[in-house]
């Protein structure tokens, strides 16, 4: 039996589970938020029931002490020795990974170096790494990249019309994001279809604060909405999605900004936030359509109907589609989400019931039985992939 641990440090949060391993049970999970503040808070499940401590945790290491300090006080480890493995998510890969690989020193290197291509989020997994590595050096640790699954998208679907020297000079391109969650939605929609992945065309929409659609033929990734970086394809929470790239200089001469202000308009100020005007939170503007809030009701349309045109998009691209996957907490859980973006889809096949889409956060099947195109709410589990990758190569 393994004790494997699964960590997502972000760059002030550190969320973590922890497995026991084959059987894939989830022993105890929580996070770590606000790292860098005096006022950090840090939850812990014990036994289905929350614990928090709002502590001074000034850097990721400190959150590492006190995450492993915490497991043993409250009896859930007796030792160190007792976790056998640890899963880091790393959210860019680059070219250089298509599958999860085993951190050592020079690996470690080439993930510092591809912080180029992801300075918001490489460097906080790293920092997440770096701080387990000095506390638990024997125990061996698994990179789990966001971009591998989509590595195996064909060079028509990752190249930018661009310039190709851009590509090969600087490695633009079409990275594409939310791989772990594909991927897992994808091998479980297999299953739950009762067909071999091999045989699938599967398009999978992973809608949370970030959002991305792939399209999965075979059990590969074949194309998807992110891009060079996360803040491309559909419109998120926050993150405008696609635009006219020509607004960029347009919007530094309206506003007097700088490039990387704007750019942080694109990323934190836009989107369903942007739209509305005052959140990024569905559940916020779900409840404001309802009283008539007209901005509200436009980010739920503009929203869903990125969705809706994607999903049309990549079923020309596959010549057709066998299921549409639903995952993460706005596909899981949103019906009036789920149903702008299934709306009049009958004519490729996509029959759904109204009253099946009630469902909240569980598997289920959304169609009506004799609807050619299924559609399947899966909750995605990162978590899980991460494990089972740990498992695979340093077990
Ligand atoms: P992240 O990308 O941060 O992991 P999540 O997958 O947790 O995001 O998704 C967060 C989004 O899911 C938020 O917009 C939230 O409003 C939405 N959401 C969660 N629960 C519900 C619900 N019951 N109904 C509608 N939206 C929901």
């Amino acid at each position: 039996m393994s004790k494997i641990i699964a960590i997502n440090a972000g760059s002030s949060s550190l969320k973590f589970q922890l497995f026991e391993m084959p059987s894939e049970n989830v022993i105890t999970k929580g996070l770590v938020e606000r790292i860098g503040l005096d006022d950090a808070v840090f939850t812990i499940s014990v036994n289905g029931e929350k614990v928090t401590e709002i502590t001074d945790i000034p850097e990721h290491g400190v959150a590492v002490k006190i995450l492993l300090k915490k497991l043993i006080d409250l009896g859930i480890i007796q030792s160190f020795d007792e976790i056998t493995g640890i899963g880091h998510r790393v959210v860019h890969g680059g070219e250089k990974f298509n599958e999860s690989v085993l951190i050592t020193e020079e690996i470690l290197g080439q993930l510092e170096e591809l912080s180029e291509l992801a300075p918001l989020h490489n460097p906080a997994n790293i920092v997440g790494i770096k701080a387990f590595r000095e506390i638990l050096p024997n125990v061996p640790a698994v990179a789990v990249f966001d971009t591998a699954f989509h590595q195996s998208m064909p060079e028509k679907s990752f190249l930018y019309s661009l310039p190709y020297e851009y590509y090969e000079d600087y490695g633009i391109r079409k990275y594409g994001f939310h791989g772990t969650s594909h991927k897992y939605v994808s091998e479980r929609a297999a299953e739950l279809l009762g067909r071999p992945v091999e045989q699938l065309r599967l398009i999978s929409c992973h809608l949370g604060n970030g959002a991305s659609i792939a399209a999965i033929e075979g059990g590969k990734s074949i194309d998807t909405s992110m891009g060079f970086t996360p803040l491309a394809g559909v419109a998120m929470g926050t993150r405008s999605g696609n635009i006219d790239p020509a607004l960029i200089p347009f919007i530094m001469e309206k506003t007097g900004k700088t490039a990387d202000e704007v750019l942080e308009v694109l990323n934190k100020r836009s989107g369903i936030l942007g739209v509305s005007g005052f959140s990024s939170d569905l559940r916020d503007i779900e409840s404001a359509a309802t009283e008539g809030n007209e901005r509200a009701e436009l980010a739920l349309e503009v929203f869903a109907g990125r969705i809706h045109k994607y999903i049309g998009s990549y079923a020309a691209r596959m010549f057709g589609v066998d299921a549409i996957i639903f995952t993460a907490g706005i596909g899981e859980n949103s019906d009036v989400i789920r149903a702008r973006v299934l709306q009049g889809l009958e004519f490729m096949g996509v029959y759904w019931d109204p009253a099946l889409n009630k469902v909240r956060g569980k598997e289920a099947f959304i169609n009506y039985p004799h609807s050619p195109v299924k559609v399947i709410i899966i909750p995605t589990n990162e978590e899980v992939m991460i494990a089972r990758d740990v498992m695979k190569i340093a077990l």
